[in-house]
């Protein structure tokens, strides 16, 4: 019984505003990759680790994360997020057993909620997402017009890392259409009628998307933040 980690660091991260693929973008002199996997092999659920890199990265990589993690395997993404993933899965070994999927821009989740999520997956749950509650009241709009004001006690926000039986996990990914757009893979499992559980998450998982995103990383690893 072995867990991995799948961490797909293959996106461009466009909406950043960055020269570099965003899971190498620096923050507080190291890249957001290489916190992110600091804190999910602080967690000592991990036995696997595979990192989906950048088309031509996958050296600079290697060599950013031997320091991090001692064994590490890193193969190449695709166009989607799904594509990344699915690239990850296919190297994993046989005798994994639950795998837990983690974007890299997700750099300051703290390594109790990997705990959390490995241990949901082990009590039985196909699939298990961390997550936290939503603050903004939510609509559903077409054509700037509002058609419906959801219930916000009813909705969460998603995290990850969201934890998979493997067997499962690797099923939806191969019977997936590829270059489909898929932005969770809870929500893949979800489409073919498995449960999936929930945990509580944590703030600090937030995911890096736009400059403010890095500024407010940078300010909670400064030694004033609270
Ligand atoms: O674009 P978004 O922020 O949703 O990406 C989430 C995660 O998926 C990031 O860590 C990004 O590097 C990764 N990704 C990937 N391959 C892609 C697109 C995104 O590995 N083609």
């Amino acid at each position: 019984m072995r867990t991995a980690l799948v961490v797909p660091a293959a996106g461009r991260g466009d909406r950043l505003g960055a020269s570099r693929p965003k899971a190498l973008v620096p923050l507080a002199g190291e890249p957001l990759l290489v916190h992110a996997l600091r804190r999910a092999t602080a967690s000592d659920v991990v036995d696997v680790v595979v990192v989906v890199a950048p088309l031509g990265a996958c050296d600079e990589v290697r060599s950013l994360l031997s320091p991090v993690v001692a064994d590490v395997l890193v193969v190449t993404g695709g166009a989607e997020r799904q594509d990344s993933v699915r690239a990850g899965l296919r190297a994993l070994p046989e005798d994994v057993d639950v795998v837990l999927v983690h974007d890299a821009a997700r750099c300051l989740t703290p390594p109790d909620v990997f705990t959390s999520v490995v241990a949901a997956v082990r009590a039985g749950a196909a699939g298990v997402v961390p997550v936290v509650p939503v603050s903004d009241t939510v609509k559903r709009v077409a054509d700037r017009t509002v058609l419906e004001t959801l219930d916000r006690s009813e909705l969460v926000a998603v995290q990850t890392p969201q934890g998979f039986a493997a067997d499962v996990l690797r099923a939806v990914h191969e019977a997936a259409v590829p270059g489909a757009a898929a932005t969770d893979d809870a929500g893949m499992l979800e489409a073919l009628g498995h449960t999936v559980r929930t945990v509580p998450g944590d703030e600090r998982a937030f995911k890096v998307t736009r400059p403010l995103d890095l500024l407010l990383a940078q300010a909670l690893l400064s030694p004033e933040a609270p």
